[in-house]
């Protein structure tokens, strides 16, 4: 190219004429397209300068379909639909449970329009945000009051910090746990403002060892359900209502947080036994603390349900101000309650239940029907199969127990030391199509559970885009 005749870029003026940008204009506004076209020519004036491009790089059409890219790119959402193949239903990672129809619609309503959110309709008078579920909750329970907060960390806190600031809190060793995302018990406690006194040992505590930690400091005897680890072997704990006699007859109260928790006995589907509030209620504890988006499948909540006055002891405390829920949460909390009503169709209506309960042969079928239109998508290089495969409840809940499930199972058929490559470009293919497929490695393997597969045809729509980079 001779460089006596030196190139110009376009004018952004002559750009914005230009009918190549006026379709950009009109989706994007002018603003946005008039930044987009200032920055994208400030970088490439430099090349222009040196002579380094070439006048077709230039030209108007493809400026404009640059720009048009990267505006594209940057309407595009942070906050992105995905599938979940991982095998890990309520995986916290990706937003935990499904919200059922009822609640989805609920959100809706809530969103839309103004709520007597704290405004009681019978009185015309202030109401209580706390209210509009208690009735709900309390016949699911058994509960005498209930308050909700933002999660189960934040119920963990409040309910700490409210009836044992400045005293001692006496807890298991065995149930000093860490939950994901920095959440751990001695750390929340001395953040509640919370003494804790560790009694017995990792894997064996006795009631005597309860009972030689209770004195004239001792504020409350809390009980951590150790959802995300299992101790077997030579165990020991105290049961619930032993521990709960032991604390009454010192007159403290006993705090128990479940964790995942569930309002019904999930043996009825086939699924591991997880204690329920209400049995944890019955067997004496005080408080009981529990997410809402783990196995109960709701929105992202914590509840704290218990005695009368303690329960109004936690709301007087300004921390709950800071901690409490909003409208869209409760809204959903309210739908999903109310499903439990009605147990028989539950499976069917709740998302996260449908999911846990979905039979392995449905997976399976599942699985040899979308097996050779993966295999003839991937090519020759991988072997595709339908195999069974085993995924997990999540979010803490059982950690050792397995979820019967089918699988994609992706082998690239290439030597040894080429396999991880293949494996993490397969993945980074998976999370490049326009909603992100998420599976897991494994055993020189790419894995996709169809347990959550429920939008195939969305997924299927998206299969010929996939380009794995060798
Ligand atoms: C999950 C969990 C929490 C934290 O609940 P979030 O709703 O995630 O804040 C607290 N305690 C136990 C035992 C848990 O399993």
């Amino acid at each position: 190219m001779s460089s006596s005749v030196a190139l110009r870029l376009p004018s952004i003026d002559g750009l914005l004429r230009h009918p190549a940008c006026a379709p950009l204009a009109e989706r994007y506004g002018r603003d946005s397209l008039l930044t987009g076209l200032r920055q994208l020519l400030d970088e490439l004036r430099p090349g222009v300068l040196s002579g380094q491009l070439a006048a077709v790089e230039i030209g108007p059409e493809v400026l404009a379909g640059r720009v048009g890219e990267r505006l594209a790119q940057q309407q595009r959402r942070q906050v992105r639909r995905v599938f979940n193949l991982t095998g890990t239903v309520l995986h916290t990672n990706l937003g935990r449970a499904l919200l059922p129809e009822e609640a989805i619609e609920a959100v809706q309503t809530a969103a839309r329009y103004p709520l007597n959110l704290e405004f009681d309709l019978a009185s015309g008078k202030r109401g209580d945000r706390d209210d509009l579920i208690e009735g709900l909750i309390r016949e699911l329970t058994g509960a005498e009051a209930v308050t909700v907060v933002n999660n189960n960390a934040a119920a963990v806190l409040l309910t700490l910090n409210s009836l044992g600031a400045r005293k001692e809190g006496i807890i298991s060793r065995g149930e000093l746990i860490e939950i994901g995302g920095a959440f751990r018990i001695p750390d929340i406690m001395a953040r509640a403002g919370v003494r804790l006194h560790e009694v017995g040992t990792t894997n064996r505590t006795h009631a005597r060892d309860y009972q030689a930690a209770i004195g004239p400091r001792s504020g409350l005897i809390m009980r951590v359900h150790a959802s995300n680890y299992s101790i077997e072997g030579f165990t020991a704990r105290v049961a619930t209502a032993e521990l709960a006699e032991l604390a009454h007859a010192h007159g403290l109260p006993l705090l128990e947080d479940l964790g995942s928790g569930s309002l019904l006995d999930l043996t009825r589907w086939g699924l591991p036994a997880e204690p329920t509030v209400r049995q944890a209620l019955l067997d004496g504890a005080d408080i009981v603390t529990f997410s809402g988006d783990k196995l109960l499948g709701g929105p992202q909540a914590g509840l704290i349900v218990g005695r009368k006055e303690l329960i109004a002891k936690i709301k007087k405390n300004p921390l709950k101000r800071a901690l409490r829920v909003d409208k869209l949460t409760l809204a959903a909390l309210e739908a999903v309650l109310g499903l439990y009503r009605d147990p028989d169709r539950l499976a069917e209506r709740l998302p996260s239940l449908r999911l846990l309960t979905r039979p392995q042969a449905d997976i399976h079928a599942q699985a040899l029907r979308l097996q050779p239109l993966l295999a003839d998508v991937l090519g020759e290089v991988w072997q595709v199969s339908a195999v069974e495969a085993l995924g997990m409840i999540g979010s803490g809940s059982q950690p050792v127990a397995r979820l019967p499930s089918a699988a994609l199972c992706c082998r690239p058929q290439v030597s040894k030391r080429w396999r991880g490559r293949y494996l993490l470009n397969l993945e980074a293919a998976l999370r490049g199509l326009p909603i992100p497929v998420l599976g897991r490695i494994g055993d020189d393997a790419l894995w996709l559970d169809l347990r959550q597969l429920d939008d195939e045809p969305a997924w299927l729509a998206q299969l010929p885009q996939l380009q794995v980079d060798r």
